[in-house]
């Protein structure tokens, strides 16, 4: 049953858009270019990792799993790596993989280091020697959307050296209280001078079930951001993306210093090239509303009541200063999907419950 399910899986990948949104999902000089410097948008952040760390990377034995069309393989072998496999499990995709990767006389043909596995990760029983690097691009909608990440994990129990390295290796979910603007509902307000309020209270109800993906603006943000969870890929457990956890979430000094209401908590993901492996050149690669968009965006989780929100001084004066409460992380029945359940409670600055 599950693999039925999976086929339409791969079927989404067999598509060169799909591809090209993900290899162009990389810095571009916008003019509001708020990204951290440390930080490097997907395609860039790879690279570098690939191609930065010839100490880690020159002769190395590398598994890239689920390659697309090959790009990081291809990174990989400019890096120095003496030898690369690269699955892919949609046949399509895989195929173009070869042809590209032949064009570019990285082939074994060719005298290159890259051979083109086409297969399930899973189903694989390569008579693959041990690698000294496994290199993948599994991340989701906040972070485990997709349950690939499975797929990594197995293939790093299976044929990593020990020792060996995970790119990237680390991975942590964030949080922050957002605005009215995050839900990007004004435009309903006004149409030609109409107003649409049966359409923003349709998307407003459903926005309290399923989670929105969409970017949220920086200045949508209303508290200071805080981690829910960390994660080493080099040793967690598939088990580890079904978690629970509490958090607080401070309000943030706002410009004019008034109260703001919260309708929305945002989540985003970073992950990291630390200098466990990547000692030549370390690397972040962060999903945050702070750094410059990814196609990632962030994921959106909708109050089902709006909390007035003040920042530490001015709350004697009414309104919540933080919002602490339980956030859940589980697989859905959905194949492939992610439950998420968030409990919150506003506090006053006393540290009383403000409502919920
Ligand atoms: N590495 C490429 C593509 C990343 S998208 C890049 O960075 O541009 C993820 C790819 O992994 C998709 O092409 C998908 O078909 C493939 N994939 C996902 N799960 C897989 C699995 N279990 N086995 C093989 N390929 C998989």
């Amino acid at each position: 049953r599950v693999e039925r399910a999976d086929e339409s899986y791969f079927d989404s990948y067999g598509h060169f858009d799909i591809h090209r949104t993900m290899i162009s999902d990389k810095a571009r000089l916008l003019p509001k270019f708020r990204i951290k410097p440390a930080s490097h948008v997907r395609t860039d952040a790879y690279q570098r990792a690939l191609e930065g760390n010839p100490m880690l990377m020159k002769g190395a034995a590398v598994l890239d799993v689920g390659c697309g069309t090959g790009i990081l393989s291809m990174f990989a072998a400019r890096g120095g790596a003496a030898q690369i496999t690269a699955v892919e499990g949609s046949k399509r995709m895989a195929e173009q993989a070869r042809s590209i990767v032949a064009e570019n006389k990285l082939d074994s043909a060719s005298g290159g280091p890259i051979t083109i596995v086409s297969a399930r990760m899973e189903d694989t029983f390569m008579n693959l020697l041990q690698v000294d690097v496994i290199v993948s691009e599994w991340m989701g909608y906040a972070l485990f959307f997709e349950s690939m990440l499975d797929s990594v994990i197995y293939a790093r129990d299976r044929w990593l050296k020990p020792g060996g390295a995970v790119l990237p290796d680390l991975a942590s979910i964030h949080m922050a209280g957002a605005g009215a603007g995050a839900l990007d509902l004004e435009f309903w307000n006004d149409v030609y001078g109409f107003s649409y309020r049966p359409v923003q209270n349709l998307l407003l109800e459903a926005s309290l079930k399923d989670a929105i993906v969409a970017p949220v603006d920086a200045r949508h943000l209303l508290t200071a951001p805080c981690c829910l969870r960390s994660f080493d890929i080099a040793t967690m457990s598939a088990a580890d993306t079904e978690f629970s956890t509490e958090f607080v979430l401070e309000a943030a000094p706002s410009a004019t210093g008034a109260a703001a209401e919260c309708h929305a908590l945002v989540l985003w993901f970073d992950t990291e090239f630390s200098a466990r492996f990547c000692k030549e050149q370390p690397g972040l690669l962060s999903t945050s509303p702070l750094t410059q968009q990814t196609h990632w965006a962030q994921t959106i989780l909708t109050l089902r009541e709006p909390v007035l929100l003040q920042t530490q001084a001015a709350a004697a004066e009414g309104g919540a200063a933080s919002l602490r409460g339980r956030l859940s992380f589980g697989r859905s029945d959905k194949h492939r999907c992610l439950d998420i359940s968030l409990e919150c409670q506003a506090y006053s600055a006393q540290g009383a419950p403000a409502g919920s």
